[in-house]
């Protein structure tokens, strides 16, 4: 049985979207990228998201944890953020973490600093 790995190579859409736009950390309204539990509560998956403040819409692509499945999506942003695996139906989870929470905290700050 093989763990799944973070950077698996088949997580590469968002790494070309990053390049073909040039797009800085500073211009996202949201970045994670990071493991994903299953059913039984292990850390079988992996999840991408970028969602540029152009847009507002998330750019997505995950390893269902469940069935193993490559998918990509965009989809709006909005939470809580869950996506569906397009093969099992499994949701897979994006729970707010407690450092990406007082990034985003901080960024609002920032933002309001800047108003
Ligand atoms: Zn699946």
């Amino acid at each position: 049985m093989s763990m799944v790995e973070i950077n698996d190579p088949k997580i590469k859409k968002i790494n070309e979207f990053i390049a073909k736009t040039g797009i800085k950390p500073s211009e996202c309204l949201y970045h994670t990228w990071r493991f994903v539990k299953n059913k039984k509560m292990k850390d079988n998956g992996v999840i991408r998201v970028l969602v540029p403040k152009s847009d507002g819409i998330a750019r997505v692509e995950y390893i269902c944890p469940e069935c193993g499945h490559y998918g990509y999506l965009e989809t709006e942003w909005k939470r809580p953020f869950f996506v569906r695996c397009e093969k099992c139906k499994y949701k897979i989870n994006v729970p707010k973490m407690r450092e990406e929470f007082k990034r985003e905290q901080k960024a609002e700050q920032k933002d309001e600093n800047l108003q």
